[in-house]
């Protein structure tokens, strides 16, 4: 009975879109196999791995959980997923998410929202997991897979960890190959693993990242033995705070979580020090410009003869079958994210959006490459509150706020990750993200242990 409680459990939290159990088994057996035979075993032998419905599986629906890729097979495995199973794991299903990563709730999915397994003390109120790897943060945070992946383009790892009380990393752009990931934002988007800690966080990302030749942005750099190496004594390192990031009413809790974050590295043996990133107030609209761009530009492909939904209605031409695909298959927040993509690359609002949007990126880039300088890591909170009720943010501005504090890394490229840091005065779990130099995942790593 416990077995059949677990089940319908799951089923209540909405967190896989595809269950494959079997394959899942069939990588245990063949474990169980190359021990009997004396041969050596992968990093992840056995392990059984949810994947982010994003990353392309060979023969299993791979849906970015939108209508417009109903009933998509891919016949090619994604880049990370293989190296997952070469390491010895075995999928264990495909995870919901929000449609095409677009959205921090996991409410924008074709699937329903992920519902959390977190409630708020004394309340009933089906929360939100965070988003947009909704999926991957609910089933670790239930207990349904030990590690899943993720992909962040501009929060989505961190803010969900935050949110479910995992730990999310990701790693410097370029790490993780993004072939076979369904793209969303192509300059920001990477993968990177979901768990329970910081040691199962390293093992998994050592499995997933390496050099890809057929990604033209992945990093030509060995990968670490960031598992190996994990070691909690801070002393000589030095620890940033950015005072940009003390927001005006910053929530109590969430400060205090941060407060208490700094005392951790401090006992660590860290030196604390104050920073500046000036231009972090411009993070979230240079993102909300660049983001969408690039996700008009990608999502073009989906024009209904290539991959999955067709709306041909009776007589149409081609022109309007596109139409007819597109308005049928893709969600609100996707078409949003249309209209704002488009207009910003459209001639002539180029310059004064997307040009602009760039120019600012690249100081914010030079406002953390000034600051690494000084500091090897910095840390704030993952995002401005903890987790709130499906339902309660109806306009899209208040959720894309929610990404004040995990955008600017990502415009910057570099490697971040959310660990838990305790629980609010509701009982919700809350996160700090810990920021480091680009291909310093191993001062990340060892600053959240
Ligand atoms: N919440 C952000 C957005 O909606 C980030 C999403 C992501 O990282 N995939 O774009």
């Amino acid at each position: 009975t416990s077995f059949n409680a677990a089940v319908a459990e799951a089923g209540a939290l909405n967190a896989f879109i595809v269950a494959t159990p079997e394959a899942a088994l069939d990588a245990a057996q063949k474990v169980d196999a190359a021990r009997a035979a004396g041969q050596p075993l992968g990093k992840l032998a056995g392990v059984p791995i949810g994947m982010k419905d994003l990353f392309a599986t060979r023969d299993v629906q791979t849906s970015a959980a939108s209508k417009i890729l109903a009933g998509f097979k891919p016949q090619y495995e994604s880049t990370v997923s293989q190296k997952l199973w070469d390491a010895g794991a075995g999928l264990l299903g495909k995870l919901n998410l929000d449609q095409f990563a677009m959205g921090s709730s996991n409410e924008s999915s074709a699937f329903g929202p992920v519902v959390s397994p977190w409630r708020r003390a004394g309340e009933d109120k089906a929360l939100t997991p965070g988003g947009s790897s909704g999926g991957s943060s609910a089933a670790v945070a239930a207990r349904l897979c030990p590690a899943a992946t993720g992909t962040d383009t501009g929060g989505s790892i961190r803010q969900p960890a935050a949110f479910t009380g995992t730990t999310g990393i990701k790693p410097t752009y370029g790490r993780c190959s993004r072939w076979g990931i369904v793209a969303f934002a192509s300059s920001l988007d990477q993968a990177g693993p979901m768990a329970r800690n910081v040691a199962d966080c390293a093992v998994m990302l050592e499995a997933m990242a390496g050099f890809d030749e057929k990604d033209a942005t992945s990093l030509d750099l060995p990968v670490p033995e960031w598992a190996a190496n994990l070691n909690a004594d801070l002393r000589g390192k030095k620890v940033g705070i950015p005072k940009e990031y003390r927001l005006d009413g910053l929530n109590a809790d969430v400060a205090k979580a941060w407060e208490q974050g700094i005392a951790w590295l401090k006992d660590a043996g860290a030196e604390v020090v104050d920073i500046s990133l000036p231009h972090t107030q411009y993070a979230l609209a240079t993102y909300y410009i660049i983001a969408p761009a690039e996700a008009s530009s990608n999502l073009a492909r989906y024009d209904g003869v290539r991959y999955g939904l067709r709306e041909l209605p009776d007589g149409a031409n081609l022109q309007e079958m596109y139409a007819a695909t597109r308005a049928a298959g893709f969600g609100d927040e996707v078409k949003r994210r249309i209209l704002i993509g488009t207009y910003v690359l459209s001639a002539g609002y180029y310059d004064a959006y997307y040009t602009k949007a760039q120019k600012v990126r690249a100081l914010i880039a030079r406002d953390f490459e000034e600051a690494f300088k000084q500091v090897d890591v910095i840390l704030t909170p993952t995002a401005p509150t903890s987790a709130y009720a499906l339902g309660e943010k109806s306009n899209p501005i208040d959720m894309y706020l929610g990404d004040v504090f995990s955008v600017p890394p990502s415009l910057a490229g570099l490697p971040a990750m959310s660990v838990p840091a305790g629980l609010d005065a509701g009982g919700l779990p809350l996160g700090l993200q810990i920021v480091g130099r680009p291909f310093d995942e191993q001062g990340v790593l060892n600053a959240g242990l």
